[in-house]
């Protein structure tokens, strides 16, 4: 596996245009794509509440070049039993007894962004540069609100007020994240 550079989709690592986006891959001087710097996971920011195609709890998975969005499965205890919240990458392979006594969040932060992706089919990606601003606030709930402005679209969502959840945003947007 390997990854674009361009639109930062999982693709095969032979291939020589990314099949998604048709970026052509370095090649080396036998003709073959150089294999890409590994994708760096910078952080989990679980129980993000949106709004909008967000509705609902979320789980944001930082990499250095993309924001996986993955929708909260129903994985927590409460719902344990549902056969459809179990997820449909690794751990439908798992089987719905897979980390038990864990919560979603905390099986989304042992996945790869890739596989973290496939998981459930409403997780979707934000590559790090389609966002072209990120205001964040603080409300009274003690929760961080976010108004991320994307290249298409924006999305509105609030998470819980930790300092670490705003570095890993700092460290891949920089100075389009405000205050
Ligand atoms: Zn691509």
């Amino acid at each position: 596996m390997a990854i674009c550079k361009a639109c930062g989709r999982d693709i095969a690592a032979d291939m020589m245009f990314c099949p998604y986006c048709g970026t052509k891959r370095t090649l080396d001087e036998a003709g073959k794509p150089v294999e890409d710097i590994p994708e760096q996971k910078i952080g989990v920011i679980p129980y993000v509440q949106g709004q909008g195609r967000l509705g609902g709890t979320w789980t944001i998975i930082v990499s250095d070049r993309r924001l996986i969005f993955a929708k909260a499965l129903a994985t927590d205890e409460k719902t344990e039993t549902d056969p459809k919240g179990v997820g449909l990458g690794l751990l439908s392979k798992r089987g719905p007894d897979s980390g038990c006594g864990l919560t979603y969040a905390q099986r989304y932060q042992e996945m790869t962004p890739g596989e973290a992706l496939k998981e459930s089919p409403d997780n979707f990606q934000v590559d790090v540069g389609d966002v072209v601003l990120a205001s964040m606030s603080q409300d009274a709930e003690v929760r961080y609100g976010m108004r991320m402005r994307l290249k298409e679209g924006e999305l509105l969502f609030s998470m819980p007020q930790q300092h670490d959840h705003r570095d890993h945003l700092r460290k891949v947007l920089g100075d389009r994240l405000t205050w």
